[in-house]
C-alpha cells in the first residue's frame, strides 16, 4: 500500500478541523504518487461519525482520521455505506449518465444523516459534457456533500472544472524515501546493489494505474512521447535538441507531465535497479542523482508557475526551464 502524502495530510486535516474544506476537490499526481490513497483517507474521515486526531510530539501538526469503528466506518469497510457514490466507468470515458446518476445521489437526503461523499478516481477521462454536468452541481454546492476528483493529469480537465475545485497536487516518493517505502511493504528484496531487476510485485506497487495514460494507450501519443524523451536525453547528455524539445514544451500539452515523468523515473532507476540501457548507463556516468534532482525540482517549479497562471507564457517558462536545466547540468 502506498503511503499517503504527509504534507497534504496535515493541510486536509487542518482544513477539516477548521470546517474551511472545499466541497470539490481535485487530487492530482503522476501516477505513483498516492493520490487514491489520500483520497481514500479523506473520504473515510469525512464519512465517520467519531474521527481521531493525533498532534506530533513537537505540538506542530495535527492529522485527523478515521475511527474504523463507529457505524459509518463499518457500513464502509463492509461497502455496504450508502451515502458515498464511486462514479467510474468500465469504458474509456466517463458520459453525462455517470454525472446525472452523480447528481441525483446528491439530491436525496442522506441515510445516516451526515455528509455524501462522491469519488470519481478518473476525472480525466469525463467527456466533456459530462463535465458541463458536473460543472451545474459544482457551481452549487450542497452544505454537506463532498466531491472528490483525481486525475493524473489536470491539463485535461476543463477551467472551469478546476477554478471550482480546491487543487491538491502530491508528487511521488522518490530516491531514498521510496526505496524506504518499499522495504516497508516488505519487498526487502529491493536493494541498492542487486542486479535483479524489480520484481513484478514491486513495480505494481511504484507504478500503479498506468492504464488510462494516453502515452501509453494511444499509438500516436506513444510514438511523440518516445520522440520527447530522446530530445530530452540529447538535451541532458549532450546539449542538443534545444529548439525541438522546447518546440515541444509550447505546442504539447502533455509535455511538462512528461518531463516530470521521466526524470521521476531516472531517479528510480538510480535507486531501484542496476542499468542494462546504454542511455541510462550514460546517464548515470554522466549525471549524479542530485543533479537530476535538482532538475526535477525545476521542472516541478515550471509545471506550477503554468498551472497557476491562466496567462503564464509557455514560451518564456519553457525558455526559462531550459535556461535553468542547462546552468544545473552544465555548470
Ligand atoms: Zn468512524
Amino acid at each position: 500500500m502506498l503511503q499517503i502524502c504527509h504534507e497534504k495530510q496535515v493541510q486536509l486535516s487542518r482544513q477539516y478541523q477548521q470546517d474551511t474544506l472545499a466541497h470539490a476537490i481535485i487530487i492530482q499526481g503522476i501516477e505513483g504518487a498516492g493520490q487514491g490513497a489520500l483520497a481514500k483517507w479523506l473520504i473515510e474521515l469525512l464519512i465517520c461519525q467519531n474521527p481521531l486526531s493525533t498532534t506530533n510530539a513537537a505540538g506542530t501538526e495535527t492529522i485527523s482520521e478515521a475511527c474504523g469503528q463507529c457505524k459509518a466506518c463499518l457500513l464502509k469497510k463492509s461497502d455496504n455505506y450508502p451515502d458515498h457514490l464511486l462514479l467510474k466507468s468500465e469504458n474509456k470515458t466517463l458520459g453525462v449518465d455517470d454525472i446525472r446518476r452523480g447528481n441525483a445521489f446528491l439530491e436525496k437526503t442522506a441515510h445516516l444523516g451526515k455528509v455524501k461523499t462522491i469519488l470519481i478516481p478518473q476525472a480525466q477521462v469525463m467527456t466533456i459534457a459530462a463535465a458541463n454536468a458536473l460543472l451545474k452541481t459544482l457551481e452549487e454546492p450542497s452544505a454537506n456533500s463532498y466531491i472528490v476528483l483525481i486525475t493524473d493529469d489536470l491539463d485535461s480537465l476543463l477551467p472551469t472544472i478546476i477554478s471550482r475545485c480546491a487543487v491538491y497536487a502530491i508528487r511521488p516518493m522518490i530516491g531514498e524515501a521510496l526505496l524506504a517505502q518499499l522495504k516497508v511493504s516488505n519487498l526487502g528484496d529491493v536493494q541498492l546493489s542487486s542486479s535483479a531487476p524489480l520484481t513484478n510485485k514491486a513495480n505494481d506497487t511504484a507504478y500503479i494505474n498506468l492504464s488510462h495514460l494516453p502515452e501509453l494507450t494511444d499509438k500516436i501519443v506513444h510514438q511523440e512521447f518516445q520522440v520527447f524523451n530522446q530530445y530530452l536525453l540529447d538535451y541532458l547528455l549532450h546539449g542538443q535538441s534545444e529548439e525541438k524539445l522546447l518546440s515541444q514544451i509550447v505546442d504539447n500539452k502533455y509535455s511538462l507531465r512528461w518531463l516530470e515523468k521521466i526524470t521521476c523515473n531516472l531517479m528510480r532507476e538510480y535507486y531501484l535497479v542496476n542499468a542494462t540501457d546504454q542511455t541510462l548507463l550514460l546517464i548515470k556516468q554522466k549525471i549524479s542523482v542530485q543533479v537530476l534532482n535538482q532538475i526535477y525540482q525545476a521542472i516541478i517549479t515550471s509545471n506550477k508557475l503554468i498551472k497557476s497562471y491562466l496567462q503564464a507564457n509557455r514560451q518564456f517558462v519553457g525558455e526559462q526551464l531550459l535556461m535553468t536545466i542547462n546552468d544545473i547540468v552544465r555548470p
